[in-house]
């Protein structure tokens, strides 16, 4: 028998794959990339471990859609958990035709999360997803309804499981008995819509955009975000691998909704603006509107807000920023205005670096692995700013 297993490398979806192959199950790991969520290194490394071949593959365009307007609603933050999995699930039911497997399995345990692992939202996943009695949960299979493969004797129930709620402890203890696992994996939240700092900048991107995309979600990663208005909105960058960032999603198609702001003769902060005032970026020479010319300007004066005074009030000429409005570029006088002072910081991101392939797999790092020069802040704050005070927590997190 072949076997889909949904792989995030987290310790729940090893011991299933690790019971299937016990049972001679011929296992195919199956982890997924989501704009918010990339956790295909861990994976791939622990499948190596154990032995198991992974495919991975990313959601599209369509995950955003179920983001914005998720049908069982959210967990604890803005985090679509059910729709999520579900949506997991229909991926893994594809591969599981493709090449021919006999079912899907998942790590999920009955009422390990109490948003979205209830036995009842087991069950609404099954069918959701279409795998109504394909679907497994070796881990906690003995609490629930017999699967096909149960039912007709090809797997054996008994060698199932019947581990339920948060107790890790007797997981751990499992892994190490009857598979003698010694690398345990750390729980980890993982997935950014579980995050209390996050939440704010997506609930934001939502309430402003129906439908947003992913270049809109891989934005939400960087430097601090400040809406203008319900039509504009700034990223200002904190740091060098801000910068980059912005360069990064300026070069996306997407950029005929931006403009960017690089300080010119002062070192300060870039700022990029997302307005859809932007020109067509089809146009070599944009006409820049009254409305965006006062949207650059207001982009200017954060970019000083967020600059070290001494740094610009020498400028010569004053301050002058190089604007880039698709492939058109133009140098524009900038100046301070108290009014921007009082727009709020939505949130300041807290994820300091992304090398170009993370950002293009819409993937993270954390604070400790980025090198000093990328951690440094661009320019010095003058103005009060918010800091992410508040601890991430999660909510429910990559446990398929
Ligand atoms: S926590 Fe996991 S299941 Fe929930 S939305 Fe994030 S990736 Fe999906």
């Amino acid at each position: 028998m072949k076997a889909i297993v949904l792989f995030s490398g987290g310790l729940d979806s090893i011991l299933a794959a690790c019971l299937l192959k016990s049972q001679g199950v011929e296992v195919v790991g199956l982890n997924m990339i989501t704009p918010f969520h990339d956790c295909s290194e861990e994976s791939r490394k622990a499948a190596e471990e154990i032995g198991i071949e992974l495919v991975v593959r990313s959601f599209g365009e369509e995950y955003m859609q179920m983001v914005a307007h998720p049908k069982w609603g959210y967990g604890s933050n803005v985090n679509p958990c059910l729709d999520c999995r579900t949506a997991m699930c229909r991926e893994a039911k594809k591969l599981m035709e493709e090449i021919g497997a006999d079912f899907v399995a998942t790590g999920e345990i009955s009422g390990q999360r109490p948003n979205s692992q209830k036995q009842h939202q087991l069950s609404l996943i099954s069918r959701e997803s279409g795998l109504n009695g394909k679907l497994l949960r070796p881990l906690t299979a003995k609490t629930l309804a017999r699967t096909d493969m149960e039912r007709e004797g090809t797997l054996d129930r008994e060698k199932m499981r019947s581990f339920t709620g948060r107790n890790r402890v007797q997981l751990i203890s499992y892994a190490r008995a009857a598979f003698g696992l010694k690398h345990i994996p750390q729980p980890s939240t993982g997935c950014v819509l579980c995050e209390n700092s996050y939440a704010p900048r997506v609930r934001d991107m939502l309430k402003h955009k129906d439908v947003p995309t992913i270049w809109d979600a891989k934005a939400l990663a960087w430097g601090r975000r400040l809406r203008i208005d319900e039509n504009a909105y700034c990223i200002v960058a904190r740091r060098l691998a801000d910068c980059d960032a912005l360069d990064q999603l300026f070069a996306m198609p997407e950029r005929s909704r931006c403009v960017l702001l690089f300080p010119h003769n002062y070192m300060g902060a870039s700022v990029m603006l997302v307005t859809d005032e932007a020109p067509d970026f089809g146009e070599t020479e944009p006409r820049i509107s009254e409305k965006l010319a006062a949207y650059i300007q207001t982009a200017g004066s954060l970019s000083l807000r967020f600059s070290n005074p001494e740094k610009y009030a020498s400028a010569e000429g004053g301050p002058t920023v190089r604007v880039q409005l698709g492939a058109a570029v133009e140098f524009i006088g900038i100046h301070e205005d108290p009014e921007v002072e009082k727009i709020p910081i939505i949130m300041e991101s807290n994820r300091p670096e992304k090398s170009k392939e993370t950002l293009e797999q819409g993937g993270e790092q954390n604070a400790e692995s980025a090198p000093a020069e990328a951690q440094a802040e661009v320019g010095t704050e003058k103005g009060a700013v918010l800091q992410d005070t508040e601890e991430s927590q999660s909510g429910d997190s990559n446990a398929v």
